[in-house]
């Protein structure tokens, strides 16, 4: 069985073609600036790159173009497109309504739509997908994986803000947590590292990429996790602040003039390593130039560094203790510095990192020493391949 991975933002489509039976990944590739000029899709097959620069004034004709690139003779994975099984959709927001992935159906969309409210920017072009893959691929079974849908078993205390509660029986203000998928796909592979059930361990997880959030998974559920009612809660982030002094935004607007959509494009995409740094967002260069003595770039990764390192202690306390912590995403998986930095001083709480084990990058493996009682592990996500899993298992 192939499944058709399909993750859009609102102008861009990523998509895999993966090979159930292998979990092979059979095409991939990124289409960028749908609907604005200069439109492209990259298309890989088995190790061949081909661009493809074509006007798209929508996802529906990214799609024609994905599915076209995917079938061609010359640089298509299949002969035909009814080799295509299934269509797996990342979808942000499930809200309360979605615990686990589901088949799409008229009545799974309008839930979407529902939500909408609550990731304005990314369910509707989620949504965009469905419908493009729905008058494309007419038949072929659709499925909804949600970001948010793993952390669906949090307990009431940890998802409900300090706020009048009609708040939240109203507009739904609470915690609801994202990178679901991911946080699920490594606790998984985490409990596989150790030779135990999920259901006998607590394992924190932290996805530490561009977007950054730390989760405590308690016998195999997520109890807690750093974002909140959007991505922008918790950790410090590229271009996001994190976690606030709520007044702080108040002040701002005041201070700055700035209205609710200046302050929000202030937290959202000014803020984070980007703003403390005022380097660039991207944990390599602020790295390079905190080598090269600026002071500014090395306090925002030393934040960086105490605020995961805050919700590792939080999430230990939260669950009585862990088993392992796991680093991922590009950050976790790839700056032995940042894993080293995280760490450091942890020993009194039973976290020895093996500095040589450590010195790695991008492949599943132990880094913490043969003694070190709560065991450190980096280990590459795969939300790919845990969606077209979900939606094989599904469509079955
Ligand atoms: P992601 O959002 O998971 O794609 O992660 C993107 C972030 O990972 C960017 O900020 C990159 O700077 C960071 N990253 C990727 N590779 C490295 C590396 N070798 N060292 C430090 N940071 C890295």
């Amino acid at each position: 069985m192939n499944v058709l991975v399909i993750n859009c933002g609102s102008s861009s489509l990523k998509y895999q073609l993966i090979n159930m039976e292998n979990e092979e990944v059979m095409a991939i590739g990124l289409t960028e600036r749908i609907g604005i000029e200069g439109s492209r899709v990259v298309h890989k097959t088995s190790g061949e790159k081909t661009i493809i620069e074509e006007p798209m004034k929508d996802h529906r004709d990214a799609l024609r173009i994905v599915l076209n690139a995917i079938v061609d003779p010359k640089i298509g994975a299949v002969k035909d497109m009814k080799e295509i099984s299934a269509v797996g959709h990342r979808v942000v927001h499930g809200g309360e309504k979605f615990a686990e992935s589901v088949i799409i159906t008229d009545e799974v969309k309008k839930a979407i739509q529902d939500c909408a409210e609550l990731a304005p920017l990314h369910n509707p072009a989620n949504l965009m997908g469905i419908d493009a893959c729905e008058e494309i691929l007419p038949g072929v079974p659709q499925v909804a994986v949600f970001d948010t849908a793993f952390h669906q078993t949090m307990p009431k205390a940890s998802y409900l803000y300090g706020l009048p509660y009609e708040l939240y029986e109203k507009h739904g203000i609470r915690k609801y947590g994202f990178h679901g998928t991911s946080h699920k796909y490594v606790a998984q592979k985490a409990a596989a590292l150790m030779g135990k059930e999920m259901a006998d361990l607590k394992i924190i997880t932290c996805h530490l990429g561009n977007g950054a959030s730390i989760t405590a998974v308690d016998g195999g559920k997520s109890i807690d996790t750093s974002m909140g009612l959007t991505p922008l809660e918790g950790s410090i982030m590229g271009t996001r602040c994190g976690d606030l002094d709520p007044a702080i935004v108040t002040f701002i607007m005041e201070k700055e003039n700035l209205d609710v959509a200046a302050v929000n494009n202030l937290v959202n995409k000014k803020s984070g390593i980007l703003g403390m740094s005022c380097v660039s967002s991207d944990f390599r260069d602020v790295e390079e130039a905190a080598d090269a003595g600026n002071e500014k770039a090395q306090v925002a990764l030393d934040a960086f560094a105490q605020r995961v390192k805050k919700y590792i202690g939080a999430y230990m306390a939260e669950m009585g203790g862990a088993d392992i912590i796991v680093f991922t995403a590009g950050l976790g998986e790839n700056s032995i510095s940042m894993r080293a930095k995280i760490c450091e001083g942890l020993e009194g709480m039973g976290i020895k990192m093996d500095a040589e084990k450590n010195n790695v990058r991008g492949k599943e493996t132990v880094v913490s020493t043969d003694d070190s009682a709560i065991k450190v592990a980096v280990i590459p996500t795969n939300e790919e391949l845990m969606i077209a899993k979900d939606t094989a298992a599904l469509v079955k």
